[in-house]
């Protein structure tokens, strides 16, 4: 066995697309894992098949209705605590017991489950980004008070994370550089983007992912948000962070040092190999993904994103510039729009221009407290349904 092994795991958001990789992995190395909490969103039975599963003495849901819908399929040998809604996560992302936090929540949901797990220093595996984006100033400084260490899953900051390792970064990092594979709709112009509908958006040439995430995808404004968790996690402005199309999605990002070296992490487009690294950390262990077969896939492309197609990636390296608030109003905004562009209700193009409409009305406020961060996003969330 590893040293320090068998690690006891808490996975919030276990039930959605970063949790079935985290569980695919976890079951080629039973050995390495013991679970000691699952939380789900709405999805009582799928959570309940996995508890069935990984017996975990902790489980938590968003409401009642998902709770007993979850209770209703578990095994009548076996109970396991069961809590709801936001406080339910919080308590789960601390409990004394688990050593790592994989933080697999959608949007601004996972802030405060995954400040929860900072300051209790677990180890964090983050997916989910939305969470430095609101937070990162705060998540950031609980980090350094307890201890806490990020390991980035979000497949990007994991490449850069492989690429600096052991080396001092102030004095020789010069920037990093995120891939982006440019969604659905690379190379069209915003005529074309102007009807696209939610079926094309969705449908991702490379990665398999929650709808949000794929929807993101396709605005560019997942590499924005990625840009600013980028910033974060490095400690670098956003002018020092800058983003190529690759449409291949082999490269999964790059870093550039001041002797001109750019080391780059490639691999198949497979969320457990950055999930494995993050979970088993610093070890490295035998993943389910066919090999990467170089000649097979030919050739590696490289281009410039398109900003005035996809604003969203501009919009988010100006809100992370003008200060702690303006990301959180971008997400803010950008989450209700997403849900909307969903449910078929707004166009693709309002995505960004909300975005942009909100962020040019807003007057920077105070967010360094987490109960103000979530202020500014409950009231963001508020303003930008009632403008639909
Ligand atoms: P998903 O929609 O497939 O799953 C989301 C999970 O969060 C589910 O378990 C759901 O039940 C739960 N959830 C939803 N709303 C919740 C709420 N309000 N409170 C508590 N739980 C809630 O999403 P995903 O694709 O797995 O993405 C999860 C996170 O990981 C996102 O932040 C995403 O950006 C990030 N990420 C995902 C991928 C990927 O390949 N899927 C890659 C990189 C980063
Ligand atoms: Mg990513």
């Amino acid at each position: 066995a590893l040293p320090g092994f068998p690690r006891a795991v808490t996975i919030l958001g276990a039930t959605g697309s970063i949790g079935d990789s985290a569980f695919k992995v976890m079951r080629k190395h039973p050995d390495l894992f013991t679970v000691t909490a699952l939380a789900g969103g709405r999805n009582g039975r799928k959570l309940a098949e996995l508890c069935a599963e990984f017996r975990p003495a902790y489980a938590c849901l968003l409401d009642d209705r998902a709770r007993k819908e979850f209770l209703d399929h578990l095994p009548p040998d076996y109970r396991p605590e069961t809590l709801i809604g936001p406080e339910g996560y919080e308590r789960l992302a601390g409990l004394e017991k688990a050593d790592l936090v994989l933080s697999a929540i959608v949007g601004a949901a996972g802030f405060g489950p995954t400040l929860a797990a900072a300051k209790k220093g677990k180890m964090i595996c983050l997916a989910n980004k939305e969470s430095l984006v609101l937070g990162g100033h705060i998540i950031r400084r609980a980090c350094r008070e307890s201890g806490s260490v990020i390991l980035p899953v979000d497949s990007e900051h994991n490449a850069l994370f492989q690429g600096l390792a052991g080396h001092s970064r102030e004095k020789e990092l010069k920037r990093l550089i995120l891939t982006a594979s440019g969604g659905p709709f690379r190379g069209r112009d915003r005529r074309f983007l102007e009807t696209v509908t939610r079926d094309q958006a969705l449908d991702h040439p490379n990665w398999d992912m929650g709808a949000k995430i794929s929807i993101d995808s396709a605005t560019l404004m997942n590499k924005g948000l990625e840009l600013i968790e980028a910033c974060h996690l490095y400690g670098l402005p956003p002018e020092r962070v800058d983003v190529v199309v690759h449409a291949q999605s082999i490269i999964h990002s790059l870093v550039e040092y001041v002797d001109g070296s750019q080391l780059a992490h490639l691999g198949l487009p497979d969320m457990q190999v950055p999930i494995a690294h993050c979970m088993c950390y610093p070890n490295r262990v035998a993943v389910d993904v066919p090999q990467l077969n170089l000649a097979e896939v030919g050739s590696l492309t490289f281009e410039q994103p398109d900003l005035t197609a996809f604003p969203c990636l501009r919009l988010a390296g100006e809100a992370y510039a003008a200060g702690p608030s303006h990301p959180i109003v971008l997400n803010a905004v950008n989450e209700v729009a997403v849900a909307a562009f969903l449910a078929d209700t707004i166009r693709f193009l309002d995505i960004p221009a909300m975005i942009e409409d909100a962020l040019g009305r807003h007057t920077a406020v105070d967010v360094s407290t987490p109960e103000a961060v979530l202020a500014l996003d409950a009231q963001t969330h508020r303003e930008a349904q009632a403008a639909l």
